[in-house]
């Protein structure tokens, strides 16, 4: 599994380090048509691309923050960035009334475009899966433990969002084809 690291440094989240141990993963979408990493991560790296609109998530005054993004570098190569250690909690579901699993699950975005492009989605969630594959190796998380944004919220963990389910709808996928992937590469040891 191949990723870039560039570390939100400047983030709030970042800064305060604080520490879990992975036992699940939330994925999101994140919910706009901008299929560029850019938009989200920088300063630039020469791959990614300069963010004209200077409101990436590397600054100071952003509320949220996540271990990971896929989308697009400048060259419209889909990619994988890790953004923050993945030990640290991140600011990526807010909370339910049971709680919160910014306390306990690594969580990534998915670069939304307009949802249409059949190549970028086979792309973006291709790479996801090959990442939650690395990550349940790496961590000993089962692939149950993978949930959407969604199902974080119904299981009572997360704010009332519905990502990527809109996504996933649109090319006749569910989450469970999605972890039934995860299952199957990791099976195969391919992660
Ligand atoms: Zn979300």
């Amino acid at each position: 599994m191949e990723y870039q690291k560039l570390y939100l440094t400047n983030n709030e989240c970042f800064k305060r380090e604080k520490e879990m141990t992975p036992t699940g993963i939330v994925v999101h979408s994140t919910g706009v048509n901008n299929p560029y990493l850019r938009r989200y991560i920088g300063p630039d790296d020469g791959v990614l691309g300069p963010n004209p609109g200077a409101n990436h998530w590397n600054q100071p005054n952003i509320k949220k923050c996540v271990h990971g993004f896929i989308g697009y570098d400048k060259d419209k190569q889909v990619r994988c960035y890790n953004t923050l250690p993945w030990h640290y909690r991140s600011w990526g579901c807010a909370k339910g009334p049971k709680g919160s699993f910014n306390k306990s699950h690594i969580q990534f975005e998915i670069c939304e475009d307009d949802l249409l492009d059949g190549d970028y989605f086979n792309d973006a969630f291709s790479l996801a899966i090959d990442l939650c594959a690395h990550l349940c190796d790496t961590f000993g998380i089962s692939v149950e433990r993978i949930v959407s944004h969604k199902e974080a919220f119904r299981q009572g963990f997360a704010s009332d969002h519905g990502d990527p389910h809109t996504w996933l709808k649109k090319h006749d996928w569910t989450m469970d084809d999605f972890r039934r992937r995860v299952f199957t590469k990791i099976q195969n040891n391919q992660c």
